[in-house]
């Protein structure tokens, strides 16, 4: 079996970060990202929870998550700039190559001024993410999340953040969840790739009306999303990287987690037959 396969610790959540890395193995998924709530849950500290992760033979693929640029008040940026310090620092300690950045809105604010703004505290960060050998990936997030969560919506927005900081270190977390919907997302996934920008890549899939906007995503197969023909478009831009198995859900998180896991490889196996 090919180990493409990566999940977020959050999709298992009623888990420990140590018993998701022994129950990941032992399914034979190749990569873990780790939530921030779960590696500071460890017991033993950050850094022994990549090495956990590690000695279970997973690569620790991504640290989630950093963000929340916008604000209103400069001391409340500078706040969230100096907090996504401390993020990459814990990333490094974790041994995660990647952090995932949830942007940031502010309710009331434009959306331009919250992308000026975003742009600008990556920006600020960029020393501090280069020094500590971690990369930065922009998450456009869904427009219903456009008022407090993200100002950055599309694969479009988020590569011209991207481009204009026009830093190795930055670059675009694309997740079929938030960009399913949009008609420029075969020509953007083509952009971002042209321009080395490509990241990392999250599935899961959108229900047909989800009885909650947050906790309510389905295993891939299950709801409206083509992801394989998302996945087909990553591909071909060259994306060798891990497909990272994000799925928020109440439905599931109530459901036995061990079966659930079987399903997902099972959907993860469906999805690579073409
Ligand atoms: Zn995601």
């Amino acid at each position: 079996m090919d180990r493409s396969l990566c999940i977020h610790t959050i999709t298992t959540k009623p888990w420990t970060l140590a018993e998701a890395a022994k129950k990941y193995a032992a399914a034979k998924v190749g990569g873990i990202t780790v939530w921030r709530d779960a590696a500071q849950a460890h017991p033993d500290g950050i850094k022994a929870a990549g090495e956990l992760c590690r000695s279970e033979g997973l690569d620790v693929v991504s640290y989630v998550r950093g963000g929340f640029f916008t604000a209103a008040e400069g001391a409340a940026r500078q706040a969230a700039i100096d907090e996504n310090k401390k993020i990459i620092d814990e990333a490094a300690e974790l041994g995660a190559p990647l952090i995932v950045l949830v942007c940031g809105a502010t309710p009331g604010q434009s959306l331009f001024t919250s992308r000026q703004q975003i742009q600008d505290g990556i920006h600020a960060c960029l020393d501090h993410a280069r020094a500590a050998g971690v990369k930065l990936g922009i998450e456009p997030l869904h427009p219903m999340y456009a008022d407090s969560r993200s100002a950055v919506n599309t694969m479009g927005q988020a590569n011209d953040i991207a481009i204009a900081l026009d830093d190795d270190h930055v670059g675009v977390t694309a997740d079929v969840f938030h960009l399913w919907w949009d008609e420029r997302l075969e020509t953007e996934i083509q952009r971002c790739g042209e321009a080395g920008k490509l990241f990392s890549f999250h599935i899961c899939d959108w229900m047909n009306q989800p009885a909650d906007f947050l906790n309510d995503r389905g295993l891939m197969g299950e709801g409206v999303i083509n992801v394989r023909q998302i996945k087909q478009w990553v591909e071909a831009t060259g994306f060798r990287g891990y497909n990272e198995v994000e799925i928020f859900s109440d439905r599931w998180w109530a459901s036995d987690q061990d079966a659930f896991l079987g399903k997902i490889v099972d959907a993860y196996a469906a999805l690579q037959k073409s």
